[in-house]
C-alpha cells in the first residue's frame, strides 16, 4: 500500500464532506506519516484554518510543549483533527458531523497504522471508543482496540484547550503522557 496515494484519495473524499462548513479550508493532518504515536483532537479552530495545519494556535503550542516533555516533538508524531473542518464559532462538532467523519478518521488510522494512538479530548473518545461519559474516567487508561482490522493501543487523556482554562489538571496530562513514553512506541 502507497501510503501517499491512500492520503491523497482519503483527502479527496474529505473535500466533499465540507456542506456544514462553508468556506472553510481542509486541515488534514501534520506530522510524520510512519510514526507510531497518532494523536488525535477535536476540529481544527480559527489558526488552524487560516494555515491548514492541525494543533497550531494556543492549544497546539501547548500540545507541543506537552510533547516536548517526553522529547517527543511534530518529527516523531502524527497529528490529526475527528472532524477535519474548523466548526463555525468555534462549536462543537454535533454527534451528526463526528459520526460522518469517524469512517473517514478510521481509514486514516488504518493508512497510518501507528502502533497507539493518544486521544485528546471528549470528541476524540467519543469518536474512537465510543465513550459518552466523563472524561476524568477514562483519562490516563490504556484501551486496546480493532480499528478496522487491526487492534492497537489507545491512551485517552485531557484535550490542551481544556488545560488552557484549568492549568491545574496539566499533572495528569503529564502523567498520561509519561505512560505513553513507557509505552512500546519506540521499540
Ligand atoms: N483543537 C483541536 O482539537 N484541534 C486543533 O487542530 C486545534 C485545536
Amino acid at each position: 500500500m502507497d501510503k501517499n496515494k491512500e492520503l491523497s484519495k482519503l483527502k479527496k473524499k474529505i473535500l466533499k464532506l465540507n456542506k456544514n462548513f462553508p468556506n472553510k479550508n481542509l486541515v488534514f493532518a501534520d506530522g510524520n506519516k510512519n510514526s507510531q504515536v497518532m494523536i488525535i483532537g477535536e476540529a481544527p479552530g480559527k489558526t488552524e484554518d487560516k494555515l491548514k495545519k492541525p494543533f497550531v494556535g494556543r492549544a497546539g503550542k501547548l500540545l507541543d510543549e506537552l510533547l516536548n516533555s517526553i522529547h517527543l516533538d511534530r518529527t516523531k508524531v502524527y497529528i490529526t483533527n475527528v472532524v477535519n473542518y474548523r466548526p463555525d464559532k468555534n462549536r462543537k462538532p454535533t454527534s451528526e458531523e463526528i459520526n460522518e467523519f469517524k469512517k473517514i478518521l478510521f481509514k486514516h488510522i488504518q493508512i497510518i497504522k501507528p502502533k497507539c494512538l493518544l486521544l485528546l479530548g471528549a470528541t476524540a473518545a467519543t469518536a474512537v471508543l465510543n465513550y459518552k461519559g466523563p472524561l476524568k474516567e477514562v483519562r490516563g487508561k490504556w484501551k486496546n482496540i480493532k480499528i478496522i482490522d487491526s487492534y492497537l493501543d489507545v491512551l485517552t487523556t485531557f484535550h490542551p484547550a481544556f488545560l488552557i482554562r484549568q492549568p491545574s489538571q496539566t499533572k495528569h496530562v503529564l502523567q498520561d503522557l509519561i505512560k505513553l513514553s513507557r509505552s512500546n512506541i519506540n521499540k
